[in-house]
Order: structure tokens, then sequence, then C-alpha cells
């Protein structure tokens, strides 16, 4: 049976990522090396390793000015990181709030020092993303943090706000490389890997230089980014393995049309479910508004409990894997990451049409 994986994350990888992970995983280039066993001080690794540094920087076109760095801790070590290097005492952050993932955001900055709410959405069940006017940001603030999808309930922005003075931070875990990044609204962006990028392991930290040089300097060793960038992220041993893969993933990415060929096929893909649900005549309601709705995750209901809980289950048998919502929220979402084939979501759509005129 064909397994369609429509996991949130850790998810689907390219096929052909895994096929090459397969040879590599034994005989690495001829030298009868696994690439799990090689030392990442040797040059076979630090080829490994700066060649995929080299392809994020020339995939989302960063500017020179801006380092790239693979850290460890998911991005939800990021929540802290961030506010220990740049929140500053006397300082406040702003946060906006649309979903789970940014309220998790804003609680570990709270911990760390004032954080406060600029906007929110969580009144309206975080089904859009809250409108924001910059001029009213005080001065004050030592960054916005913004989470550009919100992998759980189906959002994304379209744009970024445009950047004015105060340092703009993106937690773009779910949907990096899925559309060109604006870098002069962004100082600092980060990811995990396990989405869009790679398997689980490994973060992708981006940090203007300019921004970096007013951290804190009190922060512990490890958790300081500088101590990262003046590393090239081989301070200490990194996820060597996880590394290996994301740069196969990002060759994968750059045969396949680079970041604008993975933002016209999600695109196409999102389009095919939405319309699927749009012309349910509410048999399926999607989560988001339409303004807001997200190209990644694609979040709706059925109108009973009862019938989603037979759709889940129907789809299951199927093969359609992790189309159940965030064990937080319930309700069904799709989540189709760039890897996720267009057959595979040709194919979700075929069967939610189907269900329906089964069950209407
Ligand atoms: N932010 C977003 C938008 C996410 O989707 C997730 C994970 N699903 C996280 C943060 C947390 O990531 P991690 O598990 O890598 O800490």
């Amino acid at each position: 049976m064909t397994v369609y994986n429509f996991n949130p994350g850790p998810s689907a990888l390219p096929s052909e990522v895994l096929e090459r992970a397969k040879d590599s995983m034994f005989n690495y280039q001829n030298t009868g090396l696994s690439v799990l066993e090689m030392s990442h001080r040797s040059p076979l690794y630090e080829d490994v390793h700066f060649q995929a540094i080299a392809d994020v920087r020339s995939l989302l076109a960063v500017p020179e000015n801006y380092h790239i760095l693979f850290l460890q801790g998911g991005a939800s070590l990021q929540f802290a990181m961030l506010p220990m290097n740049f929140l500053s005492p006397g300082k406040k952050a702003g946060y906006i709030l649309s979903g789970s993932w940014s309220e998790k955001a804003y609680q570990e900055a709270s911990r760390i020092g004032a954080a406060i709410v600029l906007a929110s959405d969580k009144d309206n069940n975080y089904r859009s993303i809250p409108a924001v006017d910059e001029n009213h940001f005080a001065d004050d603030l030592a960054y916005i943090h913004i989470t550009s999808n919100n992998t759980i309930f189906g959002t994304q922005w379209d744009a970024l706000p445009t950047r004015k003075s105060i340092p703009v931070c993106v937690d773009a875990s779910s949907d990096i490389f899925s559309k060109p990044i604006e870098w002069d609204n962004v100082d600092l962006l980060y990811a995990g890997a396990q989405k869009n990028a790679g398997p689980s392991g490994v973060t992708i930290v981006i940090i203007r230089n300019e921004f970096l040089q007013t951290a804190n300097k009190t922060v512990p060793k490890y958790l300081a980014y500088d101590t990262h960038v003046k590393a090239d992220s081989l301070y200490n041993t990194p996820p060597t393995g996880s590394i290996y893969l994301l740069g196969l993933t990002m060759k994968w990415i750059k045969e396949n049309g680079g970041v604008k060929g993975m933002e016209a096929a999600a695109k196409k893909k999102a389009g095919l479910l939405y319309d699927a649900i749009d012309a349910s005549g509410s048999f399926y309601q999607g989560h988001a508004d339409k303004a807001s709705r997200s190209c990644m995750n694609v979040t709706f209901t059925l109108q009973n409990s009862e019938l989603e809980k037979q759709f889940l289950q129907e789809a299951k048998a199927r093969g359609f894997i992790g189309v159940n919502g965030h064990r937080s929220v319930g309700g069904c979402r799709a989540s189709i990451y760039n890897a996720v084939p267009l057959s595979h979501v040709e194919a979700l759509r075929s069967f939610m049409i189907e269900f329906q005129k089964a069950h209407a």
C-alpha cells in the first residue's frame, strides 16, 4: 500500500534524499566510512558542513552580513536563546501571538525578562494573522517576535511586516524554504529542520551581524550566538548526520526549482485542498480565515466529531498518515511541506471528495 505522509514534523523527506542517504550511510564517497562515523574535525565532514551552509545561503539569498548557524535544541531552545541574547534589562521584547508556538516563545521570554504582547488572535481561536501597525510599537523594544507559519492552526503571514527601527525575529520552523525571504525585514530567523529542511536534530539560525553585535555579553558561552558564529557552528560536536541530510535536502530543493519552485508547488498543493474544502458546501470547514490560510498546514474540521472520527479512521486505513489535528486542538490537518509530492495531495483530495459523496 502506498503511504501518503502528511505528518506535521518530523515529516516527509524527498525520496531522492533518502535514496542518496542510503548509500552514504555505509560507504561515503568510497571511504569505507559511514557519513555517521566521520570525525567532525575531518576534512571530509568539513566539506559536508560548509557546503550545506553555502547551499542555505544561496537558496535563501542570504546577504553576506548575515551569519548562518546550525545549532541543536530545536526551535524550542531558540525561544530561550533569543531573549537571553537580546532582551537586556530595561528593555521589553514584543511578541505577536498567532498560535501555540508563538505563545510558547512569549512565555519563555517572560521567564527571562520583560516580554509584552503586541497583538494576539487568541480570542479568535487563532483563525487569522493579527493585524499589526508598526507605528504603534514603542521605541524601547529590544525586538519583535513573529511566527511566520502557525503549524497547529494552519495560518501563515503572507508577507512579513515592514521592518522599521526595531529588530524583527522570525520563527520560520514550518515554512522556511517554501518562499523567498525579504531580508530587509528580518534580523534573526530560526527554524528546526524537521519540516522543510531535513530531519530533526539541527536548527538553522540566520542572524544579521549588526544585530549580533548588540547581544548581551553575560550569556553562558554555549547559549551565546556569538560563540557559534566564531566557531562556524563547530564549537562542539554538531549533529553531523542531520546536517548531512539537510545538505542533501538543499541539493534536492536546488534541483527542483529552488525556493521559487517550492513556492509554486506549495501554492498549487494548498490550492487543491482548499478548493476541495470550499467546494464541499460546509461538509469540510477550513479553520483559518481565507486571507490567512497556510500553504504548509491545511486545517479543517467536519460537521461533527463522529464523522470526523470516521474520516480519520478511513484516511488512515487508506494510507494517509498524520492527517489528525494537533492533540491540543483536534480536527484534521494535512501538512504539505516541500517534500510531499503533488500526487499525494491529489490522492488526499480525491479521498476527501469520495468520502463526502459517501457521507453527505
Ligand atoms: N515553532 C514552530 C512554528 C513549530 O512548528 C515547532 C514544532 N512543531 C516548534 C516551534 C518547536 O520546534 P522544536 O520541536 O524543534 O523545538
